[in-house]
C-alpha cells in the first residue's frame, strides 16, 4: 500500500497579470521521501509550478485561479511563503539567489531562521558542511565571490538549513561543468536518503530521470507524460525531445 503523498497538486490552474495561463490544470504528486523530475521546455511551466507549492507566486505576479495543493493531505493553495516554510517545505529558486554581500556562513544562517532550535540549526549547519565541504573552506568569504556552481550549492545548502520535509530545486544544475551537475546529483541522491523529498526541475533530463523515481513532463502548461523516471527514460519521445537522442 502507498503511503499518503507529501504533496498532491490537483488541477492546478495558475495566471500571471496581463499573460497567458502558465498552468492549465497540473495534476502530479510527490510520493513520501521520494525524488521527482518536472520536466519540459522553456516556457512550459516548471519554474510556476514550484512558485505555486512555496507560496512565492504573488511574488511574481502569479495567483493559483482553480485547483488545489496539498500537503500531507492539507490544503495549502491559499499560503503565503512563510506558512509554507512553516510546513517544511522549502524552495531553492532558479538563479543563485544568494545575498552576494553576505558571507557563506551568513548566507547559511540565514536559511537557518525556518530551524526549529539552535541545536537543529548546528545540525543542519554541519550537514550542509558535510555535503559541500568547499562552501566550509569558504564560509568567511563574500558569496558574491564564489564561482557559479559555489553559489548554486550555498542556495541548496540554505534551503537545507531549514531541515526541508520537501525540498524544491528549481535547475540546479543550470550552467554546471558535468562534474559538478554529477555532484548535484550525488547530492540530491543523499539528500533523499535522509528523508527529504525532492522536486527537482531540470532541463538536463539525463541527469533528472538518473535520481528521480517518478517523472512528470511539462507542454505548455499541462502534463504531457508521467511515469516512473526508468520507463520515462526508456520511451522515444523522452529520449527524442528530451535526452538530445534522436
Ligand atoms: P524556464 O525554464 O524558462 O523558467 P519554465 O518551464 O520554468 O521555463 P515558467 O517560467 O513557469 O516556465 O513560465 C511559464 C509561463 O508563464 C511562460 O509563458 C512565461 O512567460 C510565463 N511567466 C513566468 N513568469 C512570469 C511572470 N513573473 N510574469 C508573467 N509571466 C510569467
Amino acid at each position: 500500500v502507498d503511503a499518503q503523498p507529501v504533496v498532491e497538486v490537483e488541477d492546478l490552474r495558475v495566471t500571471y497579470a496581463r499573460s497567458v495561463q502558465a498552468l492549465r490544470g497540473v495534476s502530479l504528486w510527490v510520493p513520501r521521501k521520494g525524488v521527482v523530475a518536472v520536466l519540459g521546455n522553456n516556457g512550459a511551466g516548471k519554474s510556476t509550478l514550484l512558485r505555486a507549492i512555496s507560496g512565492t507566486l504573488g511574488q511574481e505576479g502569479g495567483t493559483v485561479t482553480d485547483g488545489s495543493i496539498r500537503l500531507a493531505g492539507r490544503p495549502v493553495e491559499r499560503y503565503g511563503p512563510s506558512a509554507i516554510v512553516a510546513e517544511g517545505v522549502l524552495h531553492a529558486p532558479e538563479g543563485r539567489r544568494v545575498f552576494g554581500t553576505l558571507t557563506v556562513e551568513d548566507n547559511l544562517r540565514a536559511g537557518g531562521t525556518a530551524a526549529r532550535s539552535r541545536r537543529a540549526r548546528a545540525e543542519a549547519g554541519e550537514r550542509v558542511y558535510a555535503l559541500f565541504p568547499v562552501l566550509y573552506e569558504r564560509r568567511r568569504q563574500r558569496a558574491g565571490l564564489l564561482s557559479g556552481g559555489e553559489q548554486q550549492m550555498l542556495a541548496i545548502g540554505r534551503a537545507l538549513m531549514g531541515s526541508p520535509r520537501v525540498l524544491l530545486l528549481d535547475e540546479p544544475s543550470l550552467g554546471l561543468a558535468p562534474l559538478l551537475t554529477e555532484r548535484i546529483a550525488e547530492v540530491i541522491t543523499e539528500i533523499n536518503r535522509e528523508g527529504t523529498a525532492v522536486v527537482l526541475v531540470e532541463q538536463n533530463a539525463a541527469m533528472a530521470l538518473r535520481v528521480a523515481d517518478l517523472a512528470f513532463v511539462l507542454e505548455a502548461g499541462r502534463v504531457s507524460l508521467q511515469g516512473r523516471a526508468a520507463d520515462l527514460a526508456g520511451t522515444t519521445e523522452v529520449r527524442d525531445r528530451y535526452l538530445g537522442m534522436g
